[in-house]
């Protein structure tokens, strides 16, 4: 996830209901705890009955194992350095290769240019029928993406060489330990899991490590256009994004990214007379493009609230305090108030979910302060509601610039954003196994602010998340494309436990 997007990712949460209900419910009477403190006694007899987790069907040796191999090959894998710009992914997809290719999971490296390869590997399900293993898959695909490039680091401001794999504090430093080699790392250790504990599962699980996502996406392009047919017609896939926050030793969520806002990022270009600074001309360049930017400041874009924004408002509001809660359970009218739709512009958390929202970000006119330019641009990051048609939108704005010499045009194509419902087999998986690791924690819902490849792969039908089976504090996410990136060995010893758990319960 590049790093504007990241700072982006304001997010909105909401919460299950069954959660919130185990809450209250908690909350409300002591005797639940008093009741679960009675039961210790019965220990003995539970331990017969189905183990609450797949995972926790595997003997305690062969986790520890696990384990072990997670943080070893962590280090090794952080030590492969895949900064993009140039990426050289190449060589991290080699290493993935000897794993798979040692442990007997089919796979395929494909170097679709120099230096620059995808990898993909697939564990098909194996059912249990009457008894008997079964071969063959009666539902679809999920696949674990990740890509293996990794952003640039300036060693000088970090505690151990970002390259180094350093443990430090029970922590391990590398770029990439939060985005995203500790993820891929933990789809890794499913994929060797589901070969050698042979868990039942009805769906093949695949594998898909990429190239270049923090810079021009290509390996996700590729992948798409030359072998769709790699991801079989998969109805479910997990890959980065969503936060799952710790505050001191408490849990305070889990949230799954489900929907993105779209970047439409814009170029303005006004057009005019040239000439000497000391001879000013009305309608130049300059202060055409000031006086179209102005306009396109001053205007409001409507809040638009789509049903499945409103789904998420309305389990919001349990969080949120009454007033607040009582807007949010009914958008709709709230907006028809007029304090409240005033109130939206100072309220940022919000308001960006309600809105297509404009920032401008770059301006240039002249390069001399006495030469006025025949030329003059500024570039505006947009940043589009799910669903919302981008050449609309174009239109719209070049209305309100409203001077036929200020050309808008996009730097980077229509693309339309797009979100994934939350009533899913896979979203229920989350919540149960988040219930088991997590139970504090509520899951929610999110609108994340900007891209990930979520959206290069929904328009295949594919129901997509980003959720991390990591918890983080602040402090450790945001060291995501900053200095000191790391993980906690806790968390790498249990992460990919939490993953597994996660694409087993797939029903
Ligand atoms: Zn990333």
């Amino acid at each position: 996830m590049s790093h504007l997007h990241k700072a982006l990712l304001i997010f909105v949460s909401l919460v299950v209901a069954a959660i919130v209900a185990l809450h209250m419910l908690a909350a409300e009477t002591g005797a639940a705890v008093s009741s679960l403190r009675i039961d210790t006694g019965s220990l003995e007899a539970r331990s017969s009955a189905p183990p609450a987790m797949p995972s926790e069907g595997i003997p305690p040796k062969r986790l520890s194992h696990y384990q072990d191999l997670s943080v070893r090959w962590m280090a090794e894998y952080l030590r492969i350095n895949t900064t993009n710009p140039p990426g050289n992914e190449l060589k991290a997809a080699e290493w993935f290769k000897r794993i798979f290719d040692a442990e007997g999971i089919e796979n395929r490296l494909l170097e679709y240019a120099p230096g620059r390869a995808d990898i993909w590997a697939r564990v098909p399900a194996a059912r249990v029928v009457n008894g008997k293993r079964t071969a063959g898959a009666v539902k679809r695909p999920i696949v674990l993406l990740n890509h293996m490039d990794v952003v640039s680091s300036d060693p000088a401001y970090w505690r151990a060489p970002p390259f180094s794999a350093t443990i430090l504090d029970s922590a391990m430093y590398g770029r990439g330990a939060q985005d995203m080699k500790s993820e891929a790392l933990a789809q890794l250790l499913v994929m060797v899991m589901l070969k050698r504990e042979q868990p039942a599962r009805d769906r093949d699980v695949i594998f898909l490590a990429t190239a270049d996502e923090e810079v021009h996406d290509s390996g996700t392009d590729w992948l798409i256009a030359q072998h769709p047919e790699l991801l079989g017609h998969a109805e479910f896939l997990v890959t980065e994004g969503g936060e799952n926050l710790l505050d001191g030793a408490s849990e305070k969520y889990v949230g799954v990214d489900v929907a993105e806002k779209a970047p439409f990022w814009l170029h303005v270009v006004a057009h005019g007379e040239g000439g000497h600074g000391s001879r000013p001309i009305d309608d130049s360049a300059p202060n055409r493009l000031v006086r179209a930017l102005d306009r396109i400041m001053k205007y409001q874009p409507e809040p638009r609230v789509q049903p499945e924004l409103q789904q998420l408002l309305a389990e919001m509001a349990a969080f949120e305090p009454p007033s607040r809660a009582a807007h949010l359970r009914n958008i709709g009218q709230a907006l028809q108030d007029k304090a409240f739709r005033a109130s939206l512009a100072e309220d940022e958390s919000l308001n960006y979910l309600l809105h297509n929202t404009i920032a401008v970000t770059m301006l240039q006119g002249s390069r001399q302060t006495n030469v006025i330019p025949e030329e003059a641009w500024a570039n505006l990051d947009v940043r589009l509601l799910p669903g919302e048609d981008p050449k609309e939108f174009l239109q719209t704005l070049q209305a309100v610039a409203d001077d036929p010499s200020v050309s808008i045009e996009p730097l980077d194509g229509f693309a339309k954003g797009n979100s994934s419902p939350i009533s899913t087999a896979l979203f229920d998986s989350i919540r149960r196994v988040s219930a088991h690791y997590f139970p504090q924690a509520p899951v929610l819902p999110r609108l994340a602010g900007g891209y990930n490849e979520s959206q290069r792969y929904r328009p295949l039908g594919i129901v997509c998340y980003g959720f991390s089976p990591f918890m983080t504090t602040a402090e450790e996410a945001n060291t995501e494309h900053g200095n000191n990136e790391r993980i906690r060995l806790d968390e790498l010893r249990r992460g990919f436990r939490v993953l597994y758990d996660v694409v087993l319960n797939v029903r």
